[in-house]
């Protein structure tokens, strides 16, 4: 599933293309949907942002269109007129003059008032934002102190956007990761400079993936390997969907397991804590 900054550069994308510009035609594949068309048109687009995994799209009338991706949605950016030669299920379209953003595959859409979108219940849930332009780094760092989350094992705690929004599976492999730390501790077993440390690597990386198309490895290690022709997949991370090579530390072999449901890419000897 995309991560926060995947999503994030999606809605980057989009805003490029759609802000200012007047909207001719919206369709919703949902049928409950269809009455907003009518009041789409004509309307101006305002800007579009993302939440986490969510994607705002704002129109000067006072409504946004809400849409989560969830696994197999995705958007897509083309010249009006050119519909796309694919089996995918269209279940969103933003015609403009020259543009049209067409959304495949996404089940959760929702057309809101704008003024309301704080009372939204995925919305209304989320965590500090790491992606956010005025995060602040004493916000996030307060809420790994929180003792609400303290009984949480790190690996589940990380992905939960209430806790903090916008990393996924492998944002929190490589954070854990550079942290030194192993994903099934609990906060509450971090001291207070563990948690700090932690809550640091969590937003540089969140924020060096969104800016660097998906890097979290050490930006001159990830440059030294593509310039030898290393494939992108490859250089990208520390130890996600690294099993089996060495560490970069300490060339332990990396390992793959389960934690609580969830697949972790781990050094056994660095994430000892
Ligand atoms: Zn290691």
């Amino acid at each position: 599933m995309p991560e926060g900054p995947e999503i994030k550069r999606t809605a980057d994308k989009l805003d490029a293309a759609m802000r200012g510009k007047k909207v001719t035609k919206v369709y919703f594949a949902f049928e409950h949907l269809q009455g907003f068309s009518y009041r789409l048109q004509g309307s101006k687009i305002l800007d579009v942002t993302s939440r986490s995994k969510a994607i705002l799209s704002q129109f000067d009338n006072g409504l946004t269109i809400y849409s989560h991706n969830q696994l197999y949605g995705r958007w897509e950016i083309l010249p009006a007129g050119e519909y796309p030669q694919n089996s995918r299920s269209l279940r969103l379209a933003i015609h403009t003059q020259d543009k049209m953003a067409l959304l495949y595959s996404a089940s959760e859409i929702e057309v809101i008032k704008t003024s309301n979108l704080s009372q939204h219940p995925y919305l209304k849930k989320l965590g500090p934002e790491l992606l956010d332009n005025s995060i602040n780094i004493d916000e996030i760092i307060a809420r790994f102190h929180d003792k609400r989350f303290h009984r949480r094992q790190l690996m589940a705690l990380l992905q939960d956007q209430q806790f903090i929004s916008g990393m996924g599976n492998y944002l929190c492999c490589e954070a854990l990761h550079i942290s030194r730390m192993h994903p099934c501790v609990h906060l509450a077993n971090l001291n207070k400079q563990q948690r700090e440390k932690l809550a640091k690597n969590c937003l540089k990386l969140t924020q060096q993936s969104y800016k660097t198309g998906g890097i979290t490895n050490l930006i001159s290690r990830a440059e030294e390997l593509r310039k030898q022709g290393t494939p992108f997949e490859d250089y990208r991370f520390y130890v996600y969907r690294r099993e089996g090579l060495p560490c970069y530390h300490c060339a332990t072999k990396i390992t793959k397991d389960k934690y609580g449901g969830r697949i972790c890419y781990l050094c056994p000897a660095c994430q000892t804590v």
